[in-house]
């Protein structure tokens, strides 16, 4: 069994694991650091601090997480409960594919994963607005990335991260039918910590861990 879920603003990845119902759950401390690095976490690890954005468990009861606050939080699955993987996308992590990263990283541990993927709650399409050189970046992975932008002023364009990841993860065989996605903005919705909006410190836990 999977169990998993988008936790919102002040909520801590330990609670929720347990409200779903999953004792004795081992989480991972973790670090992020904004690149593309996919790491396996296990409970051999203990108190180690993993520096990576995406966390790939195969082991039950180990939890993988993210923090986010305007990025894009993935969840990652395989319909036999094999392997599990928790990604965090920011532009930075979308223009260094660290999405189809993760795919490939899962395929590599568990070649015939029949893979879900749940994006959740992020900054929306209508709400974050980059420069030049973000759009640029991102172009870099995809054949076209006029449909997910949108010019505002000189050198400013709303991006549409998911609908970039949604692209990315076909060219890696992982289809839109395969594919859920939370299209709450955090930028809007106050539930959600919002970088952008002006939250420093706080974010929203997304998780994933084999029952
Ligand atoms: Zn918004």
């Amino acid at each position: 069994m999977i169990e998993r879920g988008f936790g919102h603003r002040g909520q801590v990845v330990s609670d929720l694991v347990l409200v779903n119902g999953v004792v004795d759950a081992f989480i991972p401390k973790t670090h992020q650091v904004h690149g593309a690095l996919v790491k396996h976490v296990t409970a051999e690890m203990g108190d180690l601090v993993m520096e990576a954005d995406a966390f790939v468990a195969t082991d039950p009861k180990v939890v993988c997480s993210v923090m986010t606050a305007d990025c894009v939080p993935l969840l990652m699955w395989d319909t036999q409960a094999r392997i599990v993987a928790a990604v965090h996308a920011g532009w930075r992590g979308v223009a260094a594919n660290i999405a189809t990263a993760t795919v490939d990283f899962i395929r590599d541990m568990v070649p015939n994963a029949d893979l879900r993927v749940a994006m959740g709650p992020a900054m929306g399409s209508s709400c974050y607005e980059v420069g030049d050189e973000v759009v640029s970046a991102c172009a870099k992975t995809i054949s076209d990335i006029s449909p997910f932008i949108k010019a505002t002023s000189q050198g400013h364009q709303l991006i549409d991260l998911k609908g970039i990841l949604f692209e990315q993860l076909g060219h890696v065989g992982v289809m839109p039918n395969c594919i859920e996605s939370d299209l709450t903005c955090t930028h809007c919705n106050t539930t959600y910590a919002s970088y952008r909006r002006g939250d420093r410190r706080e974010r929203q836990h997304s998780w994933i861990v084999i029952s």
